[in-house]
């Protein structure tokens, strides 16, 4: 039924499009969210190693300790703190999971929680042996448990300049190597994928190029802004690789632009007017919804708990309390409100979370504008002269 449903929509291009809206609307809420709730957290996200063997122009962890880093065993003990009994998805990142030799047995561990739903992992995809065949594992895992398992590579340029960005020679080729392997043999990897393109100084000249090799070679491709981000400390790098502070904040605002009218997915058009958006406004203003307003956790590689990864300081360690304790403690709940307040509309990181219904309006409203736009010149012109 429901698929009849969705072909008789398609066939009719206008009412397809309306039934899109109407769905993005059914996914906002009305409600203004201000950290104050104390709610268990749906997602967390997990940073499980700050070792990196590449070296980001947007990035400092490759340049941090990651000595006294998690086992298995004690991550074991974490993930069975009730602070976790509702998160339905966990994202792993890093530094570069696949460095982590036992990365299928911490998976393990994140696939025992009580709720989950989905395991996402993000990689650079230069190590494509050890990345494909954890991978692999990690999936069967998820297959038997019933879990979606998603993987995001990232790739920020063709050639040389993917090399500049990720600071290593020849890394392009090993990055495009996995991506293409997982695609040909998809079945034995993920349920779904993606590949992350992040835009910086280096290589906001050259994102046509990167599109059109990632639409000639059949990539899920998808863009975000590099930002400052406290926890791989990007905040301290802002000269080198932003382009919000520099004259190249234009470029990518037309870029953002372009991908907007040119992508289909209703959802992926609202994320990329959000950027354009934020950017087009000298006091940003975030339209985005956003999962660690009061969903989210963060968790590192040594049992540090953090509200978001953008803006949030530690607020304790699962190494000496339990998650409840430091996730709900009234002067933390008090932070994360002053970080709602203070930091999240000039933040444009992190695209999940529900949006106020005041923002998707915002959206319809600008994309009935843009396509409408010039008749109503014409109408102006006409009044006009
Ligand atoms: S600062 Fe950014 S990542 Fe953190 S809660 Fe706000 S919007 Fe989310």
């Amino acid at each position: 039924m429901k698929n009849k449903l969705i072909k008789l929509l398609k066939k009719n291009k206008r009412l397809f499009f309306i039934a899109k809206m109407i769905r993005l609307l059914s996914t906002s809420s009305f409600r203004k969210i201000d950290g104050g709730k104390k709610k268990y957290p749906k997602v967390i996200q997990l940073p499980i190693t700050y070792n990196c063997n590449s070296a980001c122009v947007m990035c400092n962890i490759w340049q941090m300790d990651h000595s006294g880093e998690m086992s298995v065993e004690e991550f074991s003990t974490f993930m069975q703190d009730p602070i976790f009994k509702e998160v339905e998805i966990v994202g792993i990142n890093g530094g570069e999971p696949s460095l982590v030799p036992d990365l299928p047995e911490y998976a393990q561990e994140i696939l025992k929680l009580p709720s989950l739903k989905a395991l996402n992992i993000i990689s650079h995809g230069f190590s494509p042996k050890p990345l494909l065949k954890s991978v692999e594992k990690i999936y069967r895992s998820c297959k038997e448990k019933g879990v979606d398992f998603h993987i995001a590579i990232s790739l920020d340029g063709v050639g040389e300049i993917h090399d500049t960005v990720r600071g290593k020679p020849k890394v392009f080729e090993k990055s495009t190597s996995t991506i293409d392997e997982i695609i040909k043999n998809q079945y034995k990897y993920c349920d779904s994928y993606d590949i992350g393109c992040t835009i910086v100084k280096q290589n906001i000249d050259y994102l046509i190029e990167l599109d059109t090799y990632a639409k000639s070679k059949s990539y899920n491709i998808k863009y975000r802004l590099g930002i400052d981000n406290k926890r791989i400390e990007s905040d301290r790098l802002r000269d080198q690789y932003s382009v919000i502070y520099s004259p190249l904040r234009q470029s990518a605002k037309e870029f953002f632009h372009l991908q907007m009218s040119q992508t289909m997915a209703l959802n992926d058009k609202f994320k990329y007017f959000s950027i354009f958006y934020w950017l087009d406004h000298e006091t940003p203003k975030r339209l985005l919804g956003c999962s660690w307003k009061d969903e989210g956790i963060t968790l590192d590689a040594r049992g540090e708990v953090y509200y978001c990864a953008v803006a949030s300081e530690s607020i304790g360690s699962l190494r000496k309390e339990r998650g409840e304790k430091i996730f709900f403690d009234d002067k933390n709940i008090d932070y994360r409100k002053s970080i709602i307040t203070d930091s999240c509309d000039g933040c444009i990181h992190d695209y999940s979370g529900q949006p106020e219904v005041k923002a998707v309006w915002a959206f319809l409203v600008n994309m009935i504008l843009d396509r409408y736009a010039m008749k109503l010149y014409e109408i102006k012109v006409r009044f006009m002269s």
